[in-house]
């Protein structure tokens, strides 16, 4: 929180070098998260020359501090001219630095912030790290000890691992992360026969090798097990504050793609590598910690009792309620599209999950001022003498919730298994935070703070319980009861963005002094930039693979079929040649669909290319290409059930999914 002096910036670049060196080091880079979601670095060695043409090893105070890169080439969303090129890294001496050893030797990578020349974030860690929480309510409840709260986060990380070599052979994957083309394969995950399943060589020597790379790291990997669909799996960590578990993510993610090359593996981090069976999330773990160690979302053993973890509780769920367009942007991606809402993951509804004890306290608030009792869990019987009786807890648990409490924390259940964290944690800090601060002021003055503190909760209670729901969030019955309650239900990321730059966003961020406007219309602009290039890209290898790969196949199957009707029907005109001429029929027609199809796809990309960037050209995107491209998708699908396996130019669903 203050400002770092030179002399003291000197020596601890001299520890951190002497530290780097001593472990083979030769480069240093400062490392940022610019606005592409993946992580930046420019190394440089720390070599230097002396006027007696003798080279040294150095780093200063300097050094470690600030860095210039050349920032034209990030995403700025209008935010600066091409010709304004110049941006800084700043060190963020809050997530450890560490030393990253690869095939280009090992290098001291030192966490920064990355911002403009005129002080703008062009990063995604600038804003998380702005984001603060109010300590003024917990000196109300007479806690001056405390002087600061962080926020903790767990994210458990999903992920698919398929054989390299079949991956290289898929233009789809390389260029999009996901398959366009792919009939389901003749088994999916409908046997749940791979959930918590024993985990094969392959992936444990895949698994062993990435935790020994990530304990290198400082990342306490925690929990690994195989998912719901074939070929994938999740690992979590230990939870850390908010900032340094963003940073961790990034090097998992990282750390994820490069160990499982080394088994000629590919890690596929695409929320959806393959339709038909589920994708991959982030489940956020999120809760409130002091610098004395409470968990401010610990609801104790009688939470009816507990007015602080209800006051902070209730100011989670009335920063959900407030900011839930906003916090659906936040885990928006153009992959997690194909997720939300589709039975796989929650719906794109946000709402809170409590669970019956805490849901029971909230009714007896809002009904009479203040709960007298807490639900308890008991004890489980499970049958069986042998086995001493389990505690059970006091709630279930709801896998169909965006937004759950977990016991002592809130699993934020949407997020893209792809994007980094900061983002959503940005939003939940910042909006919870402004709450706290709403609170705080009332608190402070209130004449009676007892009497106050207990209406308050449940005046936030009353105004916000529509965000509570305990049912099954993928029904049906839930969208018609969610539009009821006045929740929003937004279905794309295009149509998610809008909130970024809605007043109430603004005046939120603004006033936390974690977004200008400027910043946030910056944000949206590169949203709708992102989310076209994507679709361009995806359309473009589509185009691709049609021309060059599926209708060349096709083509040489067809006429093989042609040829030996021809060639049975002159050796023997009495033998049947039905099947054959069936099969010629079939694949021609889908044959002529698809080439219509291809040719109306390259039309509408080629319309959409030459729009002009923004919300317009990204609806267009959504609108007009994404459905040509399904339209093209389908009669190729068909084509590869028909079409002799010999002949399929690329590897199956099935020899991905099922053969690694
Ligand atoms: P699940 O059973 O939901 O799949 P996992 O064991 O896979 O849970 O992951 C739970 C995650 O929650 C871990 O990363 C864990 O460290 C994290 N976690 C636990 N307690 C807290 C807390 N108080 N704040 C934030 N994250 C937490
Ligand atoms: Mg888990």
């Amino acid at each position: 929180g203050e400002e770092l002096t030179p002399e003291v910036a000197n020596v601890v670049a001299h520890g951190m070098k002497e530290w780097a060196l001593s472990n083979g080091a030769t480069h240093y880079t400062h490392w940022f998260q610019p606005m592409t979601g993946v992580t930046a670095e420019k190394h440089d060695s720390f070599i230097s020359a002396e006027s007696d043409s003798h080279a040294v090893l150095e780093f200063n105070g300097k050094e470690l501090i600030k860095g210039e890169p050349d920032a034209s080439s990030f995403p700025s969303g209008g935010l600066r001219a091409t010709f304004e090129a110049r941006g800084y890294t700043a060190w963020d001496c809050t997530s450890p630095t560490f030393l990253r050893e690869d095939a280009i030797g090992v290098t001291l990578c030192i966490p920064t912030a990355f911002c403009s020349y005129t002080g703008e974030a062009l990063d995604k860690k600038t804003p998380l790290l702005r984001s603060k929480q109010a300590v003024r309510i917990l000196k109300l409840f007479g806690k001056d000890d405390v002087t600061n709260i962080s926020c903790s986060v767990g994210p458990e990380q999903e992920y698919f691992l398929i054989d390299r070599d079949k991956f290289l052979k898929r233009k789809d994957l390389i260029f999009t992360g996901r398959t366009l083309f792919g009939a389901m394969p003749p088994k999916g995950q409908e046997l749940d026969d791979h959930y918590f399943g024993s985990i094969r060589e392959r992936q444990a020597s895949f698994m062993n090798e990435l935790n020994i790379e990530l304990w290198k790291l400082g990342i306490l990997s925690k929990t690994q097990h195989n998912e719901v669909a074939p070929a994938q799996h999740e690992m979590a960590p230990i939870y850390d504050t908010a900032n340094i578990a963003t940073d961790h993510n990034q090097l998992v993610m990282e750390t994820m793609k490069k160990v499982a090359r080394r088994h000629n593996l590919e890690c596929l981090l695409h929320e959806k590598p393959f339709a038909g069976v589920n994708g991959s999330g982030k489940h956020n773990n999120w809760s409130i910690i002091t610098n004395t160690g409470e968990n401010l979302l610990s609801p104790g053993s009688a939470p009816h009792n507990n007015t602080q973890f209800l006051l902070f509780l209730s100011a989670v769920i009335a920063a959900v309620d407030e900011n839930a367009a906003l916090l659906r942007m936040s885990a928006s991606n153009p992959g997690n599209d194909h997720r939300l809402g589709a039975n796989e993951a929650p719906p794109a509804i946000i709402s809170i999950f409590l669970g019956e004890q805490l849901e029971d306290i909230v009714e007896q608030i809002i009904e009479s001022g203040t709960a007298t009792h807490s639900l308890k869990g008991g004890k489980m019987d499970i049958g069986v003498n042998s086995i001493p009786p389990v505690k059970k807890d006091a709630t279930d648990r709801n896998r169909t919730s965006p937004f759950a409490f977990t016991g002592n924390k809130f699993e934020f259940r949407m997020l893209a298994s792809s994007m980094s964290i900061a983002d959503a944690n940005t939003v939940l800090n910042a909006s919870v935070a402004d709450i706290l601060e709403k609170m705080a002021s009332e608190l402070e003055a209130a004449p009676d703070f007892n009497e106050a503190v207990d209406k308050l909760i449940q005046k936030t209670l009353k105004e916000h319980q529509k965000i509570i729901f305990n049912g099954n969030g993928y029904s049906d019955e839930w969208v018609a009861e969610a539009e009821r309650r006045g929740l929003p239900n937004v279905k794309t990321m295009v149509d998610a963005t809008a909130s970024l730059t809605d007043p109430k966003t603004i005046q939120m961020f603004e006033n936390q002094n974690v977004f200008s406007k400027t910043e946030l219309e910056s944000r949206a602009e590169i949203n709708y930039e992102a989310y076209a290039k994507a679709i361009n890209i995806e359309a473009k290898a589509m185009i691709d693979m049609a021309t060059k790969q599926y209708i060349p196949a096709v083509i040489k199957y067809t006429t093989s079929l042609a040829e030996s009707i021809n060639s049975i029907q002159s050796a023997c005109p009495e033998a049947e040649v039905t099947v054959q001429t069936s099969i010629l029929k079939q694949c021609s027609s889908l044959l002529t669909k698809a080439q219509k199809a291809l040719i109306a796809l390259r039309q509408i990309n080629g319309d959409a290319c030459i729009m002009e960037e923004g919300k317009a050209q990204a609806e267009y995107y959504r609108d007009h290409v994404f459905p040509a491209m399904e339209d093209l998708r389908t009669p190729i699908d068909e084509l590869e059930m028909l079409v002799d396996k010999e002949d399929w130019p690329v590897p199956s669903y099935g020899d991905m999914l099922f053969e690694v």
